[in-house]
């Protein structure tokens, strides 16, 4: 079933032991969970099928006895032949990434190049549409040439989307549908928020989620980096676009341990967010490790700085191999922003030559697991519970 209007969190698990540890934590909460979240790239690495991870969510939902409603995420879909293997193993929501349609040229187009692609857009139709539109809204007015940008830069990744819908609803009846441009090259602005969302609606996009691209960085498994004054600023244009529209919610991508940002987002949300965090589930087995199995910890280790500068490529991370701590302290290595994003976005890697032995460790210091995990999501899910 879909989850719909709820305020939501998704827990990505790559190695299909951590749901245990994200039940106790979430039934603390008014959040509804979505246990089963891998994103195609993910599962590319990890060799796991959406089955697989279906399957892992369902077995822990069944020992726990979890009877609420829960969520399993389709997460980063590029094309329709994505689609239907999730479907079969009964995913609930379906996120799609149209990063690959965005043409980023457009901020800077000369008018006369912009006047030369809007020709083979809808131009016509969205010029009426758009014309005396937002004079006096909060996130501004269109005039010719932001229109023309905006028509330029997003018009394929509108008309992706909606065909992804169409695909999808010939396949279900019932599901949640995001749109996720927060990977794209620039920051989406509050006025080209409310033009995908306004095309969307227009054409009979149902969409429950839509990730924009904030300003500064949001990195994998570390905190925000960037002016909170400004992000505070530009998200309360968003939020205003959002409300215009009542009918879907604000979703944050790589939102774990962005700990600054979460009152800023339950400020301006309040219940109507999607939160998603998808390695540090990872991240706090590896804790686990570097306390109980250190040898095992230290091979990982070894490994991930080897293929850091190769498995980094499809990531936004910033950190840097020279400037890893060096330290006997092993779990402390856990909390320093240079080894936690090298752990991070190495875990395909990892579980090609270490999983087995990763999983069976893992399985010894099931409570260590358990509690790694609640002291981490507790610390982020309390910072919106009195919003939610
Ligand atoms: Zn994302």
């Amino acid at each position: 079933m879909s989850l719909a209007l709820r305020p939501s969190f998704g827990f990505g698990d790559r190695l299909g032991l951590a749901t245990p540890g994200h039940i106790v934590v979430v039934r603390q909460t008014n959040f509804a969970p979505v246990f089963a979240q891998q994103s195609v790239r993910e599962n590319t690495r990890t060799g796991r099928t959406p089955q697989q991870v279906m399957d892992d969510a369902k077995r822990a939902v069944e020992v726990a006895k979890w009877d609420l409603p829960w969520g399993a995420d389709a997460d980063h879909l590029k094309s329709v032949e994505d689609i239907p293997p999730f479907v079969e193993a009964g995913y609930t929501f379906f996120t799609i990434d149209p990063g690959e349609y965005v043409d980023n040229s457009a901020d800077t187009d000369s008018l006369d190049v912009l006047k030369q692609k809007v020709r083979s857009t809808n131009w016509e139709e969205v010029s009426t549409f758009y014309s005396n539109q937002g004079d006096e809204q909060t996130w501004g007015p269109f005039d010719v040439e932001l229109l023309m940008r905006a028509v330029v830069k997003y018009g394929k990744v509108i008309q992706h989307a909606a065909m992804m819908f169409q695909y999808l609803s010939q396949m279900k009846d019932e599901f949640d549908f995001e749109i996720s441009v927060d990977e794209t090259e620039s920051p989406t602005t509050p006025l080209e928020h409310y033009f995908i969302a306004s095309e969307l609606t227009r054409l009979g996009v149902r969409f429950t989620s839509l990730a924009p691209r904030f300003s500064g960085r949001f990195e994998k498994g570390v905190d925000y980096i960037g002016d909170l004054n400004v992000l505070d600023a530009e998200l309360a244009k968003h939020a205003a676009v959002t409300a215009h529209f009542g009918t879907y919610k604000l979703s944050l991508h790589s939102g774990s341990d962005k700990f600054s940002v979460y009152p800023l987002i339950a400020k301006y949300w309040g219940g109507r967010i999607h939160v998603k965090t998808a390695g540090t589930s990872y991240l706090e087995a590896l804790r686990v490790l570097a306390k109980y199995s250190p040898d095992l910890f230290l091979k990982i280790y070894s490994l991930s700085r080897e293929c850091y500068e190769i498995d980094k490529r499809t990531y936004h991370v910033s950190a840097q191999l020279d400037r890893l701590p060096s330290t006997n302290d092993l779990p402390s290595l856990l909390d320093d922003f240079h080894a936690r994003e090298m752990l991070h976005v190495t875990f395909g890697s990892v579980l090609a030559r270490f999983g087995t032995e990763l999983k069976e460790t893992l399985g010894k210091y099931e409570t260590a697991y358990l509690e790694g995990l609640r002291a981490h999501f507790e610390k982020h899910l309390q910072l919106f519970q009195a919003q939610v």
